[in-house]
């Protein structure tokens, strides 16, 4: 297990613990399942299940299911999905906002009661005038003087149907002239004739995210629920709701600033707005910066984790470089993968001093350092295939790989020597004649020596796949934050890279021909790449998706 990595949270945890004003901690990770979750969620998720499982405490699951247009089942499914794979576990069932709808129900009761509550019956254009501004005080609702009897009347007859959809909200009764707009009498409850994933018709009238989540933190006894800063504003009327009704809980809120991953979006709304008009394939598509996407393109559950741990949590500024993300996760697929040669822009070599028809085979270590990996059998035969770029006419200085009268040493292989290049009528490359020195066999050549050491494969025994050159998504790297001259943001969707998918043929090792989906390879001296999970068909139809490079090619 990695160190621990301190931060503001564990220190009011331990703090919290050592004054015994708790004995054990609960948490929550509270998605809307309104998407699919991004990168961002799983900092939030690392943060939450985290500090359960350090703390020995529990974190719960929770959606946040209280606007029911957006929200669907397919969403649920895949946000449990995804917090399953990055592997964390959450305490007991998943909860949904949604099973608290009667309690929400009966603490709004008990708000009109106290006269902490009143039925109001503006509109969302004139609720808006009544609001303010931030320089502004707002102005009291013409309602906001109704009598108990009568709050209580008309929120039954919103709860029952009788009025539609917008003509009426409940609102608390907090301080029209509070310098934070969180506090002018918000609106807790509204009217919308909307179908629930969960209660189906069951409610006309919805509770306010503010109103909810407060609420459902002290039902499920939470003690520390981690946001984003962006609710810092709210926190006062988390703790009014929660101070005006009977309820024996009162868990704290905390904020930490939200990550942002350049060269992405991690907006569950804009990433919506790229698989509604089809410029990624869907919310898995490996482009995405969705967990679902990340999966797919081959990053590993331990290196998302790792970045999480890397990028930290606090309250400063959360913007982080693409290959950061992309440092951690080859990192750990370093250590996670098996090796195999994969020549994915082929020049055929005919091995002219070695015997035709004849396939032998040598057995090679599938990683150098983990021999708990095992090894495989490497066939050679008289046709190989090495990578077009292996070879150089015209060397530039230093070339260690393969020219005209050098020598290089095939992988695992002999040590062989170029003596002729075959072009076709435009001058191109298409074959080369090389003969082998058959006393290199697992060992060095006598009176020279021979540096380069490049992959290839037989060519009668290689498979051929389908593999898919996943680049950046974006070349801008805050496309979401990017103003024209009119001082408006221009739309993301113009700094799409063109170039973000390229699709090959390539060749690889026969071992992988029945690799499962979702198998992660190191191809040796290309980079990480992995079986697709979706259409990769083990012994028919090979599918590899590049997960990342060897090195960081950005960096350059
Ligand atoms: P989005 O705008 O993408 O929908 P959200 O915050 O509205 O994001 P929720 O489903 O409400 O999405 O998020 C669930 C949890 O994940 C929240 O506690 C939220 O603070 C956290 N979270 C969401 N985005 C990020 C982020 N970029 N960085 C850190 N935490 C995040
Ligand atoms: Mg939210
Ligand atoms: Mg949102």
């Amino acid at each position: 297990n990695a160190p621990v990595i301190s931060n503001f949270i564990r220190a009011i945890i331990d703090e919290d613990l050592a004054s015994g004003k708790h004995s054990s901690i609960v948490t929550r990770f509270p998605p809307e399942p309104n998407g699919y979750l991004h990168i961002g969620h799983a900092k939030s998720i690392c943060l939450n299940f985290g500090l359960a499982e350090d703390y020995q405490g529990k974190c719960n699951l929770r959606m946040d299911d209280t606007n029911p247009e957006k929200e669907s089942d397919e969403y649920v499914q895949a946000i449990k999905d995804s917090v399953a794979w990055l592997g964390f576990q959450w305490d007991g069932n998943v909860r949904y906002a949604s099973d608290y709808f009667q309690q929400l129900y009966d603490y709004a009761i008990e708000l009109i009661q106290s006269g902490h509550a009143f039925v109001c019956d503006l509109n969302a254009e004139q609720m808006r005038e009544y609001r303010g501004s931030l320089t502004e005080p707002g102005k009291n609702s013409p309602f906001r003087e109704r009598s108990v009897a009568e709050n209580l009347d008309l929120f039954t007859r919103m709860k029952n149907g009788e009025f539609a959809d917008g003509s009426k909200t409940l609102r608390l009764k907090i301080d029209m002239s509070s310098g934070n707009v969180n506090l002018r009498d918000p609106v807790i409850y509204r009217i919308r004739r909307a179908h629930h994933h969960r209660t189906g018709d069951a409610w006309c009238i919805y509770p306010m995210y503010d109103y909810t989540h407060c609420i459902s933190d002290a039902i499920e006894g939470i003690t520390h629920s981690l946001c984003t800063l962006e609710f810092e504003d709210h926190r006062p009327l988390y703790d009014w709701v929660l101070d005006n009704i009977s309820i024996g809980c009162h868990p704290r809120q905390y904020e930490f600033s939200r990550l942002e991953l350049l060269y992405a979006l991690t907006s569950k709304r804009k990433l919506n707005a790229l698989v509604t008009d089809n410029k990624v394939s869907g919310w898995d598509d490996p482009r995405m910066p969705t967990i679902e996407g990340m999966r797919r393109r081959g990053y590993s559950p331990a290196g998302i984790r790792l970045f999480s741990q890397r990028i930290g949590v606090s309250r400063g500024e959360n913007i982080i470089d693409l290959a950061i993300l992309e440092g951690a996760v080859r990192e750990m697929l370093e250590n996670e993968s098996p090796r195999v040669m994969a020549v994915l822009d082929p020049i055929k070599v005919t091995l002219t001093n070695y015997q035709d028809g004849v396939t032998a085979s040598r057995s090679a270590p599938y990683h150098p350092h983990h021999p708990e990996f095992g090894e495989r059998e490497v066939p050679i035969a008289r046709e190989i295939y090495i990578e077009r770029d292996d070879f150089a006419e015209v060397p530039p200085p230093k070339w260690q790989r393969l020219t005209v009268g050098g020598e290089v040493r095939l992988r695992y292989s002999y040590v062989i020597k170029c003596d002729e290049v075959i072009k076709d009528a435009d001058g191109k490359v298409i074959e080369l004649k090389c003969s082998i020195d058959h006393d290199t066999l697992g060992q060095n050549p006598v009176g020279r020596k021979v540096k380069g050491v490049i992959h290839w494969l037989a060519a009668n025994h290689a498979v051929t796949a389908e593999v898919r050159l996943y680049d950046r998504l974006f070349n801008e790297p805050r496309p979401d934050a990017v103003r024209g001259e009119d001082g408006e943001y221009v739309d993301f969707m113009q700094f799409l890279n063109p170039d973000s998918l390229q699709t090959i043929t390539g060749y690889i090792e026969p071992v992988v021909r029945d690799a499962a989906p979702e198998t992660r390879y190191q191809f040796e001296r290309i980079g990480y790449f992995v079986t697709d999970r979706h259409q990769h068909q083990p012994g028919s139809k090979i599918v590899f998706n590049r997960t990342v490079g060897l090195k960081d090619s950005w960096a350059k």
